[in-house]
């Protein structure tokens, strides 16, 4: 993978890579340093998640130490393989490494009930019998302190005997809960006695019926850091409050160490949703097709939609890492977007609307003519390739006006244009249908402008794209845009989906591509000259069947739009 993307500079925005550069220069953690990234399996990652990934690999690639890949699947009920393998594949795509091992919190599962153990011989976890509506009455609110269980003071021989039984599956699932026994009284209710292990009859996709009883996230969590030596555990801010309960927990067990918890803000984006949660609704009512859907912001859609890791790795070093929260416009992810692809993407010619045009001067149909095109204007070492010009071509519907204004420099009857890379032509006639819409033009081309040079200095305003008949292939193009219409979706209605915008998606037939397009890589993003960057969809295109999907437009059209 490349190297260098995460410069120096960008430490000004990332208060954590300050924490890390100090705590190794302190000598902390002897000169070591360890981040995990910990999905949990059950659902596909979005580019919410990118940040995380890219700020956990990116400062252990920075700082030359480690980031582990650990899947947090402590909850049979929601998760899947699908998701444990398109989480390893997106996080390969944006380009990190987690060296040999994937680590799974299931591995723990022994050692977890272990600790557990330990915290009942201490006497700091106890078994519980009551009802989950029970639970929720004793608890207390954020004013009022809860109410001890009548089984807090159970014996400790007795909380492991009842422990090892419902181990053993002697219980049904609810009746009974392994609860830390911190302090009923304490102003943050996740040191209420918290419940660390709960009764679930239910297979695991790895461990399959060896459990029946799961522990929680907040008990696992801390634990699995401790064991796998990480140094530094980052997370987003919604952990702050569970920061106490994972330092209570690894000072009472006698785990390997005492990793240090360091919250940040969620990334938001407008115009979309992002929690699991919400994507999945999206998927399941039918709203978008899948998980890849092109337009959602999972890590699998926008790879789908043609976006490159180098862009989403360079918009999460500019977004920068801090403590406060805020919605970041999508604008700028497309900006970054258009920047790398300026770079890398190839330039073609493809047609969407196309207006057929004859040239009248033209020896005869059937006989072509190769001509070179540059496949990126501004880099020679990108070579080029071969274009066919023949008799009949096409141009798009919009570049040709019949009663013109002065200004309008494409082409329109008597005005002279650029084929780019081809011919200057000039506008004969105009063939319409009985309904009056114009259907073909008839043009002369001008031999001595070969390649689109002209000979005698003749000056033209307009460049057009153009494929010709022999040149170029059917294609449908899949226009894709912004999925919500509102900024914040969720706002102004309860129901995220009425902000759908009807027209994110509209679909294209009797597209023409160069024939060059034929052999599209999937995914990969070429710039066709003048209207935007489209890839080869993955799923459902063939050389049959060319399907191209808008990866994102030249320029940003949203923004002239809210400006007037
Ligand atoms: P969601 O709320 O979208 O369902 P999650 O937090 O439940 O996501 P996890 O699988 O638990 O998803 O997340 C794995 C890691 O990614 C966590 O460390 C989490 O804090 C981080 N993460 C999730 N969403 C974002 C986001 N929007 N911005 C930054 N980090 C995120
Ligand atoms: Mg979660």
């Amino acid at each position: 993978m490349e190297t260098g993307f995460i410069e120096e500079e960008n430490r000004k925005n990332n208060f954590i890579k300050n924490i890390i550069a100090e705590d190794l220069e302190k000598g902390k953690n002897n000169g070591n340093m360890i981040t995990r990234f910990p999905p949990e399996p059950n659902g596909f990652l979005h580019i919410g998640h990118a940040k995380s990934i890219c700020l956990n690999f990116g400062v252990a690639q920075e700082f030359k130490g480690k980031c582990n890949l650990r899947f947090d699947d402590t909850n049979p009920a929601k998760e899947d393989q699908k998701y444990i393998d398109s989480i390893i594949s997106d996080v390969k795509w944006l380009g990190f490494n987690w060296g040999e091992k994937i680590y799974y919190a299931s591995d723990y599962f022994n050692r977890l009930y272990d600790f557990a153990v330990e915290l009942i011989k201490k006497g700091k976890a106890y078994v519980c019998g009551l009802t989950a509506e029970e639970m929720r009455d004793y608890r207390g609110t954020l004013t009022q302190p809860g109410k001890e269980s009548p089984d807090r003071d159970r014996p400790v021989a007795e909380n492991l005997d009842l422990f090892g039984r419902m181990k053993n599956g002697e219980f049904e699932d609810g009746t009974y809960v392994l609860r830390a026994k911190i302090d009923m009284a304490s102003p943050n209710i996740n040191m209420r006695d918290p419940v660390i292990y709960r009764i679930k009859k239910m297979s695991h996709p790895r461990t399959k019926d060896a459990w029946c009883i799961y522990p929680m996230y907040d008990f696992t969590h801390g634990i699995s850091d401790a064991l796998e030596g990480v140094t530094h555990s980052l997370c987003t801010l919604e952990f702050q409050d569970h920061r106490p309960l994972y330092d209570w927990l690894l000072d009472e067990v006698s785990a390997p160490c005492h990793p240090q918890q360091i919250e940040f803000a969620r990334m938001n984006l407008n115009y979309t949703v992002m929690s699991k949660r919400k994507l999945q609704k999206l998927v399941e009512n039918g709203h978008v097709d899948g998980w890849d859907d092109p337009r959602l912001p999972t890590i699998a859609g926008i790879r789908r939609r043609g976006y490159t890791p180098a862009a989403i790795r360079n918009f999460c070093n500019i977004i920068g890492v801090s403590k406060k929260e805020s919605r970041i416009d999508v604008g700028l992810l497309e900006n970054c977007l258009r920047e790398d692809l300026n770079e890398v993407a190839p330039r073609v010619m493809a047609v969407l609307n196309p207006l057929k045009v004859t040239i009248e001067n033209w020896s005869e149909a059937g006989i072509t003519e190769e001509l070179d095109a540059l496949n990126h204007p501004q880099k020679p070492e990108m070579g080029k390739r071969k274009i066919v010009f023949s008799k009949t071509i096409y141009i798009e519907h919009d570049d040709f006006m019949e009663n013109a204004p002065k200004k309008f420099f494409r082409l329109a009857p008597g005005r002279e244009v650029r084929l780019r890379y081809a011919y200057f032509i000039t506008c004969k006639d105009v063939i319409k249908d009985k309904e009056g819409n114009v259907v073909e033009l008839i043009c002369t081309y001008d031999p001595a402008t070969r390649g689109g040079d002209s000979p005698d200095g003749r000056k033209v305003k307009g460049t057009l794209h153009w494929v010709s008949q022999e040149g170029s292939v059917p294609a449908f193009v899949n226009l894709y845009d912004r999925l919500f219409l509102a900024e914040d979706p969720e706002a102004e209605n309860d129901d995220f989906t009425k902000n759908i915008n009807p027209e994110s998606l509209v679909r294209l037939e009797g597209c023409l591509v160069e024939n060059y397009l034929v052999d599209a890589e999937p995914e990969k993003a070429y710039q066709f000259e003048r209207l935007g960057y489209f890839c080869a969809d993955s799923k459902e295109s063939s050389k049959e069947h060319l399907i191209f999907n808008r990866t994102v437009t030249l320029r940003d059209t949203w923004a002239k739009v809210s400006q007037k």
